[in-house]
């Protein structure tokens, strides 16, 4: 049996992934249970908490326990959850074992769904309907959207369907959430020394600040991602902090860009892989938000790209851009601007227009009137057009990313890009 959990915290406290980890950690005496699965859901969705998080988790159910097993996880998510705020909305869908040796591709395509797109809770009601699914809920069960995709992802992962990576993540003790986390700087740093790039995200090199602790009143002390499970407790061991409570490894879709499609039409909160040519030079806004405008290849579309300030040094890359460059952008479309995770610089502009100079005293022309060309004052030379002139640029193509702060937990740092012949320009 698969049990898919979401909607279950709020800003002013709990975590989905915490409720999940007293779980498992309780039903294991009640059967086999599975590493836990973390996935990020549509990260553009406006009713999100923080990251858009669901969990799930599968368990080989000891005989004659199942009734008991799935009491217990009601119990545990009525208890738990922040039921007092008002956007929690708590959601589990429990996924036997017939249902999913017969359904996988409903299933994966309510995942891929909740990854890419903006989802009704009738469409989640439909298919626990049509796959007689038994579930809970609470409030207007909201919860059960990302419930079904957390299922429905660990359901997949065991075929091998889609890119993953993992997040080992460590609670506080009940008494002190809330207060200030202690963490021992210098040794995460140390941890990162020793075990980056296959633990990546637990330190900004550029920013000088650590990524791997929340500032929320929530349980959670810190979490290591990465792809190897060995360097994340390697990193685990070296890191000094305060007394922990408990700790789970969950298996996740964060880093891997499952968000991002490559579709015809532009629709907010969704996310794009967009190729094409740079149609405005950047310009810094209010804020320190650097802005361009795109003219996109396939749709003849213009399309607002945007770094924002806490996107930090990418931006230096943005400023560099130039009328007339070949880019491809990766990043969410909200308001109708596409907000920048990564970029890559395919073909830069060598060729500048200019006022053309006089070739007899080396003078800029002046234009003789609306496309009537050029005309030195001087000596009465006359062009009809600009000169183009070779520059050289300050960049080099290649792919681009924001830094680690500014990241969001779903898409892919450039360390675990392997795009055969790509340049790639990590952040660190
Ligand atoms: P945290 O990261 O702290 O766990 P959160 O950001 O995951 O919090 P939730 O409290 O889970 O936020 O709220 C997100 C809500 O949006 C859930 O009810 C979930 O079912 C729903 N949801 C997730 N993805 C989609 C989608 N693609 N379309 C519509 N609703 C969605």
């Amino acid at each position: 049996m698969i049990v898919g959990i979401d909607d279950t915290d709020s800003r002013s406290g709990m975590c989905t992934t915490y409720l999940c980890t007293v779980l498992v950690d309780e039903l294991e005496s009640y059967g086999e249970v599975s590493t836990p699965v973390l996935v990020r859901l549509n990260p553009c969705i406006p009713f999100k908490t923080r990251g858009n998080g669901a969990v799930a988790f599968g368990i080989v159910v000891n005989k004659g326990l199942e009734r008991e097993v799935k009491e217990i996880v009601k119990a545990r998510v009525t208890e738990l959850s922040e039921l007092r705020a008002e956007g929690t909305n708590p959601g589990v869908v429990f996924i036997d074992d017939n249902a999913s040796k017969t359904s996988t591709e409903k299933l994966k395509r309510f995942y891929e769904t909740a990854v890419r797109e903006v989802l009704a809770i009738e469409e989640a009601y439909a298919i626990i309907s049509e796959l007689h699914l038994d579930y809970f809920g609470l409030k207007n069960k909201r919860g059960l959207i990302g419930a079904l995709a957390a299922a429905s992802f660990l359901l997949l992962h065991a075929k091998k369907s889609y890119d993953y990576t993992y997040e080992l993540i460590v609670y506080r003790r009940k008494e002190i959430w809330g207060t200030l986390r202690f963490i021992e700087d210098a040794s995460v740093w140390a941890a990162d020394e020793a075990t980056y790039p296959l633990v990546w995200d637990t330190v900004d090199v550029a920013n000088k600040k650590l990524v791997l602790v929340p500032h929320s009143p929530c349980p959670v002390l810190f979490g290591i991602r990465g792809d190897s499970v060995d360097a994340i407790y390697k990193a685990y061991e070296l890191i000094q902090a305060e007394p922990e409570e408990r700790k789970m490894l969950f298996i996740t879709n964060q880093g891997t860009d499952c968000h991002l499609k490559n579709t015809e039409k532009l629709w907010d909160y969704h996310s794009y892989i967009l190729d094409g040519v740079v149609d405005s030079n950047p310009r810094t806004i209010e804020g320190g938000h650097v802005l361009f405008s795109l003219s996109v290849q396939r749709g003849n579309e213009s399309v607002d790209c945007i770094a924002y300030e806490p996107t930090k040094g990418f931006r230096a890359i943005i400023r560099e851009l130039r009328i007339g460059d070949g880019v491809t952008v990766y990043g969410s479309l909200k308001e109708s601007t596409l907000n920048l995770e990564k970029i890559e610089l395919r073909e830069l502009n060598l060729v500048v227009e200019r006022t053309p100079r006089c070739n007899t005293c080396g003078r800029n022309m002046k234009s003789a009137g609306r496309s009537q060309g050029y005309r030195c004052k001087r000596c009465g030379t006359f062009s009809a057009v600009k000169d183009k002139v070779i520059v050289e640029r300050a960049i080099e193509t290649g792919l681009y990313e924001v830094p680690p702060v500014a990241r969001r937990h779903i898409s892919k740092p450039l360390v675990r890009m392997r795009m055969g012949d790509k340049i790639i320009h990590p952040s660190r």
